[in-house]
């Protein structure tokens, strides 16, 4: 998912939010919401579906004020209906209160009990109306804004990225691991304008200057006063998810002073470095291959072309919720270049392997257009867990790499043969300290404890 958050009196919040969202699309592709708070109260506008048919001018005009909140989804928990699009807008004492989230709640079956002991009835089956609920909870036993999200967060165990609006001010907080992240920003004409955005390519769209991450364990709280910080977890332990830096963050998005796109290039070279092949061309699969085809390609010295076309309206294959709907989807959206593939050895880069149902139909599609060889890299190891914190990555008995070693991979994908990038090459590209990243889905060693019922539920 991406969250989204403008602090702006005067300006156009609906309008900056809108295409914060729309720069963020990549993040969720199921429903888009927004919603706006001035001296009357609370806006909201949510629908199932992308940002650009959610919204249009007319629905943007009927969103006024000087905080706005906006979300897109997919789904992890809960399932794809407009229920559960987001934020979620519930009343408190002190007035509504707007919550969007991205991430995943470990303890949801627990909290939820919780909550319904004090006789509250759910209206969505997600993990984030019980985060809003358990902070109107706090903030009605008579706490304040700021105590009652800290109460409330120490309730929930689990990856949650949250930007929350209130008549009084703004709040971005990242859960004590940093697992999904979340970035401050502020607006050119006035830097007292405070933007927040899962991405910096969120702000970029709007010509936000990017300030600082939020950091884990920290509560941002903006308000007339300006923007205070306050880090209300005793144990921050920085865990951002690996996945994001390799695949699903944009390109363009800024970790650590740096594009993904020049992590991913590196990726792409250490990749050419650990499993070089000899070939004639280095193809990537588009969109998310391209930057790693582009490192193994320089570092082995073999020519980059374009093999595979990409009809760019065609939204991830992975982020639509059922199997079948994927499988539709894929035939759709890559078309192969015969004369580029034709009576030559390709290296096909992509930067993951999940199901294996993409690679295996692409791999038959090149082969079909007169490829001679066919060798698989893969700028990630092999995912064999599931994701618990929020990436749709499945259960583990649909991972092709939980069951099959990479030898029985490679020959039901059918490629003449197939490397994955190193663990520790993937960590090492990052230039930081490797205990600072979440990799579970690649080792199953979860920072954060998974109860066993939950776990159960995915794990073979
Ligand atoms: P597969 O061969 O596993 O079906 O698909 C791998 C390709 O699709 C990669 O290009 C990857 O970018 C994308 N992909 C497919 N499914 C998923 C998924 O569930 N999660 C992620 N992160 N990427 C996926
Ligand atoms: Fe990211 Fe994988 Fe950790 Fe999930 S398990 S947070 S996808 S690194
Ligand atoms: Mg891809």
């Amino acid at each position: 998912c991406a969250v989204f958050g403008v602090y702006a009196p005067g300006q156009d919040v609906a309008k900056l939010s809108y295409f914060g969202l729309y720069a963020l699309q990549h993040r969720g592709q199921e429903s888009a919401g927004i919603a706006t708070f001035n001296s009357n109260g609370v806006r909201l506008h949510k629908d199932m579906g992308l940002v650009a048919r959610v919204f249009d001018e007319e629905t943007l005009l009927q969103l006024p004020g000087n905080i706005a909140v906006g979300h897109t989804r997919y789904s992890t928990t809960g399932s794809s209906l407009v229920a559960n699009a987001q934020p979620v807008v519930i009343p408190t004492r002190l007035g509504s209160l707007a919550l969007a989230h991205n991430g995943n709640l470990v303890n949801a079956p627990q909290l939820k009990k919780c909550l319904e002991e004090d006789n509250y009835e759910f209206f969505s089956s997600t993990d984030s109306e019980m985060i809003a609920v358990a902070i109107s909870q706090e903030v009605d036993s008579g706490k304040d804004w700021l105590e009652g999200a800290i109460s409330a967060f120490n309730r929930c165990q689990g990856a949650y990225s949250l930007v929350i609006g209130t008549p009084k001010g703004l709040m971005g907080v990242r859960d004590p691991h940093g697992i999904r992240p979340l970035v401050i920003g502020v607006l050119a004409d006035n830097p007292q304008h405070y933007v927040l955005a899962s991405e910096t390519a969120g702000l970029d769209i709007i010509g936000a200057e990017y300030v600082r991450d939020v950091e884990p364990g920290e509560i941002v709280w903006i308000t007339e006063d300006g923007l205070a910080s306050y880090h209300w977890s005793e144990k921050p332990e920085p865990k951002l998810c690996v996945f994001e830096m390799i695949y699903f963050s944009r390109p363009d998005s800024m970790v650590n002073n740096e594009s993904l796109y020049s992590y991913r290039l590196r990726l792409g070279q250490q990749l050419a470095k650990e499993s070089y092949v000899e070939a004639d061309s280095v193809i990537p699969v588009p969109d998310s291959g391209v930057p790693a085809a582009i490192g193994f390609s320089h570092q082995s010295g073999i020519t980059f072309e374009e093999g595979l076309i990409k009809n760019r309206y065609v939204g991830r294959t992975f982020i639509q919720p059922t199997q079948s709907m994927r499988e539709s989807g894929i035939r759709m959206k890559l078309n192969p270049l015969k004369d580029v593939i034709s009576g030559k050895r390709i290296i096909m880069v992509d930067d993951s392997i999940v199901r294996g149902t993409t690679s295996r139909k692409i791999v038959q599609a090149l082969r079909d257009a007169g490829a001679t060889e066919v060798h698989m890299r893969i700028s990630s190891p092999p995912v064999t867990h599931p994701c618990f914190y929020g990436i749709d990555t499945d259960n583990q008995d649909q991972l092709i790499a939980a069951t099959k070693s990479v030898e029985e991979i490679a020959e039901k994908i059918g490629v003449d043969s197939l490397a994955y990038l190193s663990w520790e090459g993937m960590l090492k590209a990052t230039g930081e300290d490797p205990d600072h990243f979440c990799s579970a889905c690649f080792t199953g060693d979860y920072p954060i404890e998974i109860p066993d019922q939950v776990k159960q539920s995915k794990l073979l």
